[in-house]
């Protein structure tokens, strides 16, 4: 079986980051590798902790409006990561084991709404669902 998620892989080198956020980042690799170990299915991190600036160049390269950019995201706070999953065999799984993603009280953008990764994330997103629309 592949190694487990790194932190490295959620957080790049030389980022500045809070021990706040890193608390998150720490608490996240423990509920991802959950998945990991369970699952045994690889996990390759597309996208992890963002500083401001690094959050804000990704939307401005999508051609996202300045005033459309998410500042609410969770990817900020370094508690959601972006999981590579093209053939959606992640997301497949997870439909598969709510309840133990209910004992690890994760969340996750829609599917329908990342068709290639999956996004994870620590805390309930406003609507409190356990699948959201971004
Ligand atoms: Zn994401």
């Amino acid at each position: 079986m592949r190694p487990q998620v790194s932190y490295r892989e959620i957080v790049q080198p030389d980022t500045p980051i809070s021990e706040e956020h890193k608390a998150n980042v720490y608490c996240l690799l423990q509920k991802l590798n959950a998945i990991r170990f369970r699952s045994e299915i690889p996990m390759r991190i597309t996208s992890g902790y963002r500083t401001a600036q690094k959050h804000r160049d990704i939307y401005i390269r999508k051609g996202v409006a300045e005033e459309k950019i998410p500042w609410g995201s969770y990817h900020l706070i370094g508690a959601a990561a972006d999981v590579y999953d093209p053939n959606k065999t992640l997301q497949q799984w997870i439909k598969s084991n709510l309840d133990f993603i209910d004992r690890l009280d994760l969340y996750f953008e829609s599917f329908v709404a990342t068709p290639t990764w999956t996004h994870i994330q620590l805390f309930e997103p406003r609507s409190g669902n356990r699948f959201f629309l971004p």
